[in-house]
């Protein structure tokens, strides 16, 4: 059925990239043969999904967005890849992104934009926007994204979808195309809070391949989903995250969405995190100084296209890496690479990079003063509903500043979850309502998503 709706619809959406309806088809026959022998099988099994084009699938094209990759198959599976098919759930195939997560629309897609579900002249948010849509036009019932500064939660309230970037280091980044190392994330996109948490849980745990991976036990955020009990709990509004440049019919979603945690017994204080305003320009210099040497290795040696300078006879090495960058990379892609070589660079390095990961520091002592009052912080995902497609392509700086309630979580470390809270009143379309936690309480987003949610 979902190969049929792929069929039908995603000729309009563009979720993505490659379909893989034969190897989906051949896993969901073998799992059926496998359940009807008697055998123990994972509580996903069967279960198809949809994983976003950055995480490496071993014989399935991984081009992460982005000409460079075009053509290329990874030798080897993600950790994420490598359990979601020990699972045994179907790989539909790989989903639409701005090119190496770089964006919050998906119109940075070397491979064309996706296009929002609700609406298909706008965006549906990025860079995830393929899983999101996916997920939203019922063309996978789950998806994984990763979330650099809110690329899984920013495209499932542009959607109406659930998405949660999980506590840095709760799943592995083996496998997963480096953007920014120390702010990517993998995490589930989906339709409801517990099929997120079913989800997550699976994926989760320590990777030894992972050097930033968490040794400690998952948190039990499938408990907490069933649970879906807020009486006591204390949750905080964020004072910063909201009002000016935010839209009115997302912050008239929040509000109502707060007092219905109100009315199921949760109290609700209001909490200040004034080193807030510095966190986006924090943001938009420690990524792209880690993306500029993360993308260093596409040199056109070891991956993807190599493309000959004009008119040079004899090219050096350095020629070839040079026209095959110029040629290979997108414009916002070279923007950041130029934006971070810049911020790393000698004599600017403690200006730019060192002053951001003092912010990074300042900005987790505020969230932590304000844990040690709240056990969950909550905030409108996106300043705004999902806007045309076009709207925002040639204003770099006003696509930047939609990420302003969703980048804090990761210069932190603290997971965060997006769930759908109802349609704008001016243009009828999707709000997200953001709950975020302390590191490693991954299982409180998910009671009190839950708790709103039914
Ligand atoms: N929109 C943000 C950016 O452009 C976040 C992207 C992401 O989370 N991958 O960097």
């Amino acid at each position: 059925a979902l190969v049929d709706r792929i069929g039908a619809v995603d000729g309009a959406v563009h979720a993505f990239l490659h379909v893989d309806a034969e190897g989906a088809l051949a896993t969901a026959a073998d799992i059926d043969d496998r359940r009807a022998k008697g055998e123990q099988l994972s509580y996903l099994a069967g279960v198809p999904i949809a994983i976003k084009d950055v995480l490496a699938t071993k014989g399935m094209p991984t081009t992460c967005g982005s000409k460079i990759l075009e053509g290329w198959i990874p030798p080897y599976d993600a950790t994420v890849t490598a359990t979601i098919k020990a699972a045994g759930l179907p790989i539909l195939g790989k989903t639409n992104m701005d090119e190496f997560a770089m964006g919050s629309s998906t119109e940075h897609s070397a491979y064309g934009p996706t296009h929002n579900p609700w609406d298909t002249t706008r965006i549906p948010g990025g860079s995830g926007g393929g899983s999101a849509a996916a997920v939203a036009a019922f063309e996978a019932p789950l998806a994984i994204g990763t979330d650099t500064g809110g690329s899984i939660r920013q495209p499932g309230a542009l959607t109406g979808t659930v998405g949660v970037k999980p506590t840095y280091g709760g799943i592995s980044r083996y496998g997963l195309v480096a953007m920014a190392s120390s702010l990517d994330q993998a995490g589930p996109v989906t339709r409801t809070v517990l099929d997120a948490a079913l989800l997550h849980e699976l994926i989760a745990g320590h990777d030894p391949m992972d050097s930033t991976s968490i040794p400690d036990a998952v948190p039990p955020v499938v408990a907490a989903a069933r649970r879906a009990d807020v009486k006591g709990l204390k949750i905080g509004i964020v004072k910063e995250l909201g009002g000016e440049g935010f839209q009115p019919g997302v912050e008239a979603r929040f509000t109502e969405a707060v007092e219905l945690l109100t009315s199921a017994g949760a109290e609700v204080v209001e909490v200040s995190i004034p080193s807030l305003k510095y966190a986006l320009g924090a943001y938009y210099l420690v990524m792209p100084s880690e993306a500029s040497s993360n993308l260093a290795k596409f040199d056109a040696m070891r991956y993807g296209v190599r493309v000959a300078p004009a008119g040079v006879d004899d090219p050096s090495a350095e020629q070839v890496m040079a026209s095959s960058r110029d040629a290979g990379f997108g414009d916002e892609v070279k923007r950041r690479i130029i934006l971070g070589t810049y911020a790393l660079s000698s004599g600017y390095y403690d200006a730019y990079y060192g002053s951001a990961q003092k912010v990074r520091t300042v900005l987790a002592r505020d969230f932590a003063a304000a844990f040690a009052d709240v056990d969950v912080l909550v905030s409108p995902t996106s300043p705004t509903t999902a806007y045309p497609l076009g709207e925002k392509l040639d204003d770099p700086l006003a696509m930047y500043l939609g990420d302003v309630a969703t980048i804090p979580a990761n210069l932190v470390g603290i997971p965060g979850l997006s769930l759908p809270v109802g349609l704008a009143d001016e243009d009828g379309l999707p709000v997200g309502l953001q709950f975020l936690a302390p590191q490693k309480a991954d299982d409180r987003l998910y009671n009190a998503a839950a708790a709103l949610e039914r």
